[in-house]
């Protein structure tokens, strides 16, 4: 017997049979998608195993019908399939049946389709609090708000449903601040703030807009927070770069007997290499092995990236080595730290090791990889790994790689293989990948070039202060005045604000930050006086102060005086003041160093018998007798 049964969803028609009919011969009927026979003749429509999940195994017996039905939905992938389920459960199940009809609705969505999902939740009868907290999670998890906020409105006012804590933890996550804020007097009002989970969610979402207040002051709240409670509050801190304040938290954590885990210490080392802080990182790295964390992959992993960027990359190394069996990301950030440290070779060598040992290199690796070799001006070897990157390990070349080449080509002075280079590319060049090649010009003083790039950069991003400052900079060099008060105007009218240089250096447990010019340290005058004094000294060995570097940072008519005052002098000098003689003097810049204060360094390393170390957006710098490891190519 066939009878035609219409689908809820109003999408399908299907016919199915009679209380025998069987799922297997309908899914390989699929394709008519009208109608559908159960054919007891053909013996392969019910021996396929690769079926067996739908068909339902007793269809006599309810719960075992129930069970097979659960089983069907759970291995469901395909749309059609559901549809078949769907129309199996209207003949056989009643909706009421142990929640299938919330399976069923949750299926729909986890298949993308969630008209259907909302159509057929609005025809089961009898919903209960699971049901509502079931669509609302589903319409939150696809980014649905207004569908989400919808249901938890009719929950309450059309089927007299109370939201309990589930719902809030569902909804909380898809809203913006002002239905968030909303969800926050709810409970509080209905006595569900007292709920961690709901308070952990509100934590979240405050910490998601940039309302770290309102998230500290919740958080303040709690009696006694849990691991998810303290990782949220460390991670929004940290997400915004208030890494002082995460490591507050981080050591309140600790006092109140709460274990950090993998996330906790992986986010807040994150927030370290941001900073390149290596004390901190050396009391994280007691942390991991007292708490038994110091065979976790990913943290060492990050726990190396954090030495490297703080310019410690022999304390890289033997953390690299400490690992069992490095996976590509633990290899890769190894090899990150000697291309940012601008050790070409080794980088190379270690790309060769881990091919050696059987770790199949990503896209990740190969950015790194060329990166090192255009630090390190390995024109020949940067060319071999793009060629290989595609035809041996199956790696397209992504803007990334584009943009390392363009780098290695331009300022190794092969403009015209880098500008040959963009013109065959299969995608839109992007502006890193312009801005490579503007550097480019101007390392090699090509202004007809450079005017072209800048053209295509204005366009592409008109507020990227560095474009206007390296294009005013190939002028200057050149002597065209003209040009160059050009630009500056040209940069006046389009409003674009140039980002502070600013240098940050570490000393006793605390982050010092200085901007050109700086008289905010209590210390100030001990300072100027160090910086005075070193200036002297080094100017009778032969330092010549190079004026046409402050454009880089400042206005014009501030030029003559500040350019003895970049941030980076006044970082050398403080350091120079306080940190141990033995110790090399480690400053992060978050600009570019500029040619006159790498100069200085070069001085400077002789005078005071130290070593500098100065990381700026690019690599590493480290200053000693008189010469620096980028042999001044950078
Ligand atoms: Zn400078
Ligand atoms: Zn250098």
């Amino acid at each position: 017997m066939l009878s035609s049964t219409r689908c809820p969803c109003s999408h399908l028609f299907i016919s199915i049979s009679s209380s025998s009919f069987n799922f297997t011969a309908l899914k390989h009927n699929i394709r008519s998608q009208t109608r559908c026979f159960h054919n007891p003749s053909d013996p392969q429509s019910l021996s396929n195993p690769s079926c067996n999940h739908y068909h339902f195994q007793s269809q006599h017996n309810p719960n075992s019908l129930l069970s097979s039905a659960l089983t069907s939905i759970t291995s469901c992938s395909s749309i059609p399939i559901c549809r078949l389920i769907h129309s199996k459960l209207v003949k056989h199940l009643h909706y009421n049946d142990g929640f299938i009809g919330d399976r069923l609705v949750s299926l729909y969505a986890r298949l993308g389709y969630i008209q259907d999902a909302h159509q057929l939740f609005d025809e089961i009868p009898n919903k209960d609090s699971v049901s509502w907290n079931s669509i609302i999670s589903i319409f939150s998890q696809k980014g649905e708000v207004n569908l989400s906020l919808n249901a938890f409105y009719r929950m309450r006012h059309e089927y007299q449903i109370y939201p309990n804590d589930i719902t809030l933890i569902s909804l909380i996550p898809a809203c913006g601040t002002a239905e968030g804020s909303y969800l926050h007097g709810f409970s509080v009002k209905n006595g569900l703030s007292s709920e961690l989970k709901v308070s952990n969610s509100l934590i979240n979402m405050y910490g998601k807009f940039g309302h770290f207040n309102s998230a500290s002051k919740l958080f303040n709240t709690i009696k006694s927070p849990n691991l998810v409670s303290w990782n949220s509050i460390i991670n929004i801190h940290i997400q915004n770069g208030f890494i002082e304040e995460s490591i507050f938290y981080f050591n309140s954590m600790r006092r109140a007997n709460i274990y950090p885990d993998q996330a906790t210490i992986v986010t807040i080392l994150h927030g370290c290499a941001d900073i390149g802080v290596g004390k901190l990182a050396d009391a994280l790295h007691g942390n991991i092995l007292c708490s038994g964390l110091d065979t976790n992959i990913p943290i060492l992993t990050t726990l190396l990236t954090v030495y490297a960027k703080s310019g410690r990359l022999t304390s890289s190394c033997k953390l690299f080595k400490k690992i069992k069996k490095p996976d590509t990301i633990a290899w890769t950030a190894m090899l990150s730290g000697y291309a940012i440290h601008g050790y070409g070779k080794q980088a190379i060598e270690h790309f060769n090791l881990m091919i050696q040992k059987g770790v199949k290199p990503d896209h990740v690796t190969f950015t790194h990889v060329l990166s090192a070799c255009s630090h390190s001006r390995l024109v020949t070897e940067g060319q071999r790994f793009f060629n290989i990157m595609s035809s041996v390990y199956k790696i397209k070349p992504r803007l990334d790689h584009y943009s390392c080449m363009v780098d290695l080509f331009g300022r190794s002075g092969n403009l015209q293989k880098a500008r040959g280079l963009i013109d065959s590319m299969p995608m839109e060049p992007n502006s890193a990948i312009w801005g490579a090649l503007l550097n480019g010009c101007k390392v090699h003083n090509n202004i007809d070039l450079g005017e072209e790039v800048s053209r295509k950069l204005f366009e592409l991003n008109p507020s990227d202060s560095r474009n206007y400052i390296m294009l005013s900079s190939l002028y200057s060099k050149a002597g065209r005045w003209g040009d160059f008060s050009k630009v500056r105007a040209l940069m006046k009218s389009r409003n674009v604000v140039k980002t502070a240089g600013c240098s940050f250096i570490e000393h006793d447990r605390k982050i010092y930050r200085f901007v050109v010019g700086d008289r905010m340290h209590v210390e100030s005058e001990k300072i100027y006086g160090k910086l005075e004094e070193v200036m002297g000294r080094i100017g009778e060995v032969g330092y010549v102060a190079n004026r046409e570097f402050v454009l880089d940072d400042l206005e014009e008519e501030v030029r003559d005086d500040l350019v003895g005052k970049h941030s980076e002098k006044l970082a050398m000098a403080f350091g120079l003041l306080v940190c141990d003689e033995k110790m090399p003097i480690v400053i992060t810049k978050n600009l570019r160093i500029c040619g006159d204060c790498h100069n200085m360094a070069k001085f400077v390393s002789v005078v005071e018998n130290r070593v500098i170390v100065i990381r700026d957006t690019k690599r590493f710098h480290h200053f000693s007798d008189g010469l620096c490891s980028c042999g001044d190519y950078w």
